[in-house]
């Protein structure tokens, strides 16, 4: 797909992210979207490749995600998954039936020679995603997100899905991340885009990868659009997951101001929630436009109207 200007790109990781990127997807209209997606989280398990966010992405954008989780196909069925665990196969990560072909094919292409960058567009093709809209994994290069904690190094998946986040978090670092670059695609979109959303998704393990990558914040700094962020912190909590947490444990504000500072070199603007209004005075004062909104996304209809006013808000502002 050739990159048009006035394009949209957003940065997303999972679920939180997903649900904004469908809001764009939505109402984009006639421009093009690209999602940029964190692959930190990327694993092996089975011997198969699973890009746990991409997936998220794939499958919202596809419509096929299920609603309840957010994660996974909806209506998928587990019966590969309990005979794993009867051959001694590992079950904390929940995998379901439809889920597996996704990976199996995955690992198949990749050990073909092709990128994670070409399988995605492939299935992105399959599922029927627009050809308007690329998902973009961040990089094709090996990354993977450890996190330090009292009992060690946990790997990303390890610390979130078996053990449940429940690990106070020291540090977390990258690994590959100085010899990752900038999926070239990603790079173009952003130069050419006119607008660049950074998704309500954890600051420090979804978005951070990406800010960490070699290029991007180059491509961020010569990028002509403005740039906003949504914040996934309301009222000083995660909706879901340890984003609170992680940011507590690294010294960071709890809080949308916490997000915006972390962002504040490159951010021409913020939305915040309603329950947060009183930090639109302070966040302004990092040098940055607010708008306060709902920011809750529910249902669909949330999605749409909510990317409708960061567009709406990103479009008055200028670098
Ligand atoms: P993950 O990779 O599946 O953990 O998902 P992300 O990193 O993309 O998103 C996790 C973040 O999304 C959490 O910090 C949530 O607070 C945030 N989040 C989830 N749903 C919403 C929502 O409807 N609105 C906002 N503002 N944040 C949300
Ligand atoms: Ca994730």
């Amino acid at each position: 797909m050739e990159i048009k200007s006035g394009s949209v790109v957003a940065m997303a990781g999972g679920v939180g992210g997903a649900k904004l990127a469908h809001g764009l997807y939505a109402q984009a209209n006639d421009r093009d979207l690209t999602v940029i997606v964190n692959t930190a989280d990327d694993f092996e398990l089975h011997g198969l490749h699973i890009s746990p966010d991409l997936d998220t992405v794939l499958y919202t954008l596809a419509g096929v995600a299920n609603p309840e989780t957010g994660w996974g196909i909806a209506g998928d069925t587990f019966a590969t998954m309990s005979a794993l665990a009867r051959l001694g196969g590992a079950d904390w990560f929940r995998l379901g039936d439809q889920d597996f072909a996704t990976h199996i094919r995955r690992t198949q292409r990749l050990r073909e020679g092709a990128t994670l960058g070409e399988v995605t567009a492939e299935f992105s093709r399959a599922l029927g995603v627009l050809d308007t809209t690329a998902i973009v994994p961040m990089t094709d290069d090996p990354v993977a997100t450890l996190v330090e904690t009292d009992d060690g190094l946990l790997d990303f998946q390890s610390y979130f899905v078996r053990r449940q986040h429940a690990d106070r978090v020291l540090s977390v670092r990258f690994s590959g991340i100085e010899a990752a670059t900038l999926a070239p695609r990603a790079k173009q979109a952003l130069t050419a885009a006119s607008v660049i959303v950074l998704c309500p998704s954890n600051p420090i393990v979804s978005i951070g990868p990406i800010l960490a990558l070699s290029g991007t914040t180059d491509a961020l700094s010569s990028a002509n659009a403005p740039i906003v962020a949504v914040s996934p912190i309301i009222g000083g909590q995660a909706l879901k997951g340890p984003a609170d947490h992680m940011l507590a444990s690294l010294g960071h504000h709890v809080s949308a101001l916490g997000v915006a500072t972390i962002y504040r070199h490159f951010l021409s603007g913020m939305v915040i929630d309603d329950a947060d209004a009183h930090l639109a005075r302070p966040i302004g004062r990092l040098g940055m436009s607010v708008l306060v909104t709902d920011t809750i996304m529910r249902s669909e209809l949330d999605r749409r109207r909510l990317a409708t006013e960061v567009l709406e808000f990103a479009g008055a502002l200028r670098r």
